[in-house]
């Protein structure tokens, strides 16, 4: 959903969009931002194709083969301009990536737009609806970068994320995302603060600050703020219950930041730290600008600061030259971290980047084999720390009912710890508290992906 009003709200003769989002949060907060300024133009949003005015994909490119599947969606979709003039747009990275070059190779294509010209949306679609084709693709000035300002009303529920910084200025070897999200800028601090007190204004009570690598923002403002000022900014907003951030690159992950861990009352207890390989020659070639000790220093620190923080990562397996013995480096190294969490995928070659023009030389069924013993441990390592919160009484910020939410006369609610897991507890229908609203859970049970327990207090 993208927070655009719903069917319910319609008026004949209204238009409406469907966006469909494929990718990371960054493309669902792009999503956000195109519904806002849709909504502004009158449009409606619904997730039927049939009754769709406006058909927008908005994809990543970081892995698969996006343009593939986007270009699948769309041409299963293309009895449906038989029907009425619906228009079809691609936005996001893969818009991007090939702009004026996919409008030339798909006809039946309206317009394509990237990340930086999503305020030009409306015009673009207007065009569209006249006959003109669009790709609209270019930068932004970076010095002079505007950021859609954001309106509360299309963020509803008790969580949000807010883009602090756009691009990256990394080039780690295998990445396309500063190709196709351009370089590095920072929102200022003032704008940031109003618009995270808007959010709490309009009933939001988490807020995750989100970036391809939030460690750097405040490069390029005036006076060089750092992100551990912005933290601390940021986490003094009044009515502020909870803080997150994603992502957070080791190389600047420094110790002023980790110290922030159970400093900050409102920061929670999660950290996002993408290692890609345990081998120090694959992270030399992936140009990560740390080796495993170095990575390992962070995590010691992070935890003497915090014991109990939840920690995530980011593995890449099959990266070309890695050999079993690079592979058991992960291994070991994962093991030694004993994440919480953790997002693992096959290394696939992506168009520019300086590793696609290297031998991809780990087999395909060694690479899934690979993957494979990499997540069988993780599940066990996930398993074993998830029993640590048996017993144990957990603050969970309410996100609303459960999936299986009604059982019998109590309804189930779902919520999140400050950890980040994922906590399911019933309550009798006259006791049923509010998304946003912070409850205290004594977790009785450990299920495969989240916890169980009761309300106490
Ligand atoms: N900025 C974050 C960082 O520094 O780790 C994440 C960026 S990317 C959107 C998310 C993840 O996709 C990466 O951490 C990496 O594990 C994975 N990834 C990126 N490029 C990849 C590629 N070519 N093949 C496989 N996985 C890739
Ligand atoms: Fe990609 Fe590296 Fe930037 Fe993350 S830090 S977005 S992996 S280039």
């Amino acid at each position: 959903m993208n927070g655009l009003p719903s069917e319910s709200q319609q008026v004949p003769g209204q238009r409406r969009v469907m966006i469909v989002t494929y990718g990371c949060q960054m493309n669902v907060f792009d999503s956000h931002r195109m519904a806002q300024v849709l909504l502004r133009d009158g449009y409606v949003e619904t997730m039927e194709p049939a009754e769709a005015d406006v058909i927008i994909f908005n994809t990543c490119s970081v892995r698969d083969k996006p343009e593939k599947k986007v270009l699948g969606s769309l041409s299963r979709l293309l009895p449906l301009k038989e029907i009425k003039p619906v228009l079809f747009g691609v936005a996001g990275c893969v818009a991007q990536q090939h702009g004026q070059a996919l409008l030339d190779k798909v006809p039946y294509l309206d317009f394509v737009v990237g990340p930086d010209n999503i305020a030009q949306l409306p015009q673009i679609v207007a065009d569209a609806r006249h006959g003109s084709r669009t790709a609209r693709a270019d930068w932004m000035d970076r010095h002079n970068y505007d950021f859609i300002p954001l309106d509360p009303a299309v963020e509803p529920g008790p969580t949000a994320f807010l883009t602090i910084i756009k691009g990256c200025d990394n080039f780690c070897s295998y990445c396309v995302v500063p190709y196709v999200r351009g370089r590095e800028v920072s929102k200022p601090l003032e704008l940031t603060l109003r618009e995270v007190g808007m959010l709490v204004d309009a009933g939001v009570s988490e807020v995750t600050l989100l970036g391809q690598n939030v460690n750097s923002w405040g490069r390029g403002l005036p006076g060089e703020p750092t992100f551990p000022d912005l933290l601390e900014a940021v986490s003094a907003v009044p009515g502020l219950k909870r803080l997150r951030f994603v992502t957070s690159h080791p190389a600047d992950a420094s110790d002023r930041l980790l110290g922030l861990f159970g400093h900050l009352p409102n920061l929670a207890e999660y950290l996002h730290l993408p290692l890609q390989a345990g081998s120090d020659d694959v992270l030399a070639r992936m140009r990560r600008k740390y080796d495993s000790a170095q990575y390992l220093d962070r995590i010691r620190t992070v935890r003497r600061a915090c014991p109990d923080i939840a920690l995530s990562t980011d593995i890449i397996v099959g990266f070309p030259g890695e050999t079993r013995q690079d592979f058991e480096r992960t291994l070991a190294v994962v093991r030694e971290v004993d994440y919480d969490l953790m997002y693992s995928f096959k290394y696939s070659p992506r168009p520019g980047t300086r590793a696609a023009g290297w031998v991809d030389d780990v087999p395909e069924a060694e690479k899934a084999a690979r993957l494979a013993e990499l997540q069988s441990m993780q599940d066990e390592i996930t398993r074993r720390r998830m029993q640590r919160f048996l017993g144990r009484t957990e603050e969970v910020l309410v996100e609303g009912p459960s999936k299986s939410s009604r059982k019998g006369a109590a309804f189930e609610i779902m919520g999140r710890t400050r950890t980040n897991y994922i906590v399911n507890f019933c309550v009798d229908g006259a006791t049923i508290p509010a998304p946003g609203e912070l409850v205290q859970v004594r977790i009785d049970k450990i299920l495969a992906h989240c916890l169980k327990g009761v309300p106490v207090g």
